[in-house]
């Protein structure tokens, strides 16, 4: 037996997705963002297909994550937006670094020199993310670096789910000023880029030459949506309820046409009746009311199924919702699937997905345990044997 949940990867949900980022952006070029092993989906696959359907570049975190990219032959343009250990990868594998820093820049520069060429580079600009980005004073001198050749000029939300807008309209504002103080410089246009995920859903004025979003491709907004069809609680309902009220309109029709891409399933392992009085677990957290029928799956913490779930998420079986109890194991979780008609060993579990008419997504679950849905399909996804449909 192998360890841990399957997860199944829909490709044409993939499609749909980046379709509604196309047609709300109007045909802009799209820079998808696959870092994480596409948040959890598998990069190869995944880049695949969106290349199929027409992203204009790729954007990863780190130099080794573009080689695997390159090695199952894809050829299209690669951002590195982070990271790398070896400055020649990027020549060797014709990847666009991004430039954030001088000695970066420099770095490239004489290795383009010794190699008597031009590299593509991107250059980042810090508008107040406070993490990576070249600051006013530095825009100038990478300007001037020779071997460099500029394509594009872009900077990073530091408001994720951009509810409020004050401080994002401040960004937008040093954005515009440092690129055209570029483009001046340079004499030449730039592509120009800045949407994530929710400037796409909701912040038009950031979509300029192109967009760059993540999580809206895997089927998720940084905003978790409210849905009717969901059986929020107490205060995380009261939440969605008021972050509802501040996002623009088209909003919510926007991020209801998305469809999850990432379905997150396993079976039952073993299945037992207990007495009334029989705790459960780790620590006896939980302790059977009534006569119980508790099942065991084979998923467990070391399998990115957070321990915060332990006696706090819901699972599918035949169609209907019930609770994790006791604490979540590194291997193994219970579940109490009492008064659930002919349940048996080998019956599927869903942890995130459809099953009859019910059905959970990870804004659900990161909601319980006050996560982001990007956390738990890059926990589940990344540590679940993938197949694609
Ligand atoms: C991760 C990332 C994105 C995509 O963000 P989403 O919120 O998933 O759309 C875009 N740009 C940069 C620089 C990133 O690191």
């Amino acid at each position: 037996m192998h360890r841990g949940p399957v997860a199944e990867i829909s490709l044409s949900a993939l499609s749909h997705n980046f379709e509604t980022v196309k047609t709300v952006v109007r045909n802009r070029p799209v820079i998808a963002v696959v870092k994480a092993d596409a948040y959890g989906h598998g990069a190869i696959e995944v880049s695949k297909r969106l290349l199929k359907e027409g992203a204009a570049y790729l954007a990863v975190a780190f130099t080794s994550e573009a080689a695997v990219l390159r090695n199952a032959g894809i050829s299209s343009p690669i951002i590195v937006l982070f990271g790398r250990d070896d400055i020649r990868d990027f020549f060797d594998l014709q990847l666009i670094p991004v430039i954030y820093s001088i000695d970066t820049a420099r770095a490239l520069s004489r290795e383009a020199n010794m190699r008597k060429t031009a590299i593509k580079v991107h250059v980042k600009i810090d508008t107040g993310m406070g993490r990576l980005g070249l600051r006013d004073r530095e825009i100038k001198t990478v300007s001037e670096i020779p071997g460099l050749a500029i394509e594009g000029v872009f900077s990073h939300f530091s408001e994720a789910d951009l509810q409020d807008r004050s401080f994002a309209n401040h960004q937008l504002e040093k954005f515009r000023k440092t690129r055209t103080y570029l483009e001046k410089k340079l004499k030449r246009r730039l592509l120009s880029h800045m949407a994530n995920s929710s400037a796409v859903l909701s912040c038009e004025d950031a979509y300029f030459d192109a967009v760059r979003p993540g999580i809206v491709l895997y089927g998720y907004s940084a905003i978790q949506p409210f849905s009717e069809n969901q059986d929020y609680e107490g205060q995380s309902k009261r939440q969605r309820t008021a972050k509802e009220e501040v996002l623009d309109p088209g909003f919510r029709t926007l991020s209801s046409a998305l469809m999850p891409v990432m379905s997150v399933k396993t079976k039952i392992l073993s299945l037992r009746n207990l007495p009334p009085g029989t705790p459960i677990s780790y620590g006896r957290t939980f302790v059977t009311k009534r006569k119980s029928r508790i099942g065991v799956i084979p998923v467990g913490y070391a399998d990115g199924y957070s321990r915060l779930f332990s006696n706090n998420a819901e699972v599918l079986v035949k169609g209907r919702r019930v609770p994790v109890v006791g604490r979540v194991c590194m291997d193994l979780t219970m579940i109490d699937v009492t008064g659930v008609k002919g349940v048996k060993e080998g019956d599927e579990v869903v942890i995130i997905g459809v099953q009859g008419k019910e059905f959970i997504t990870a804004d659900e679950l990161s909601g319980k345990i006050n996560a982001i849905p990007y956390e738990i399909l890059t926990s589940l996804g990344n540590r679940s044997r993938r197949i694609y449909v």
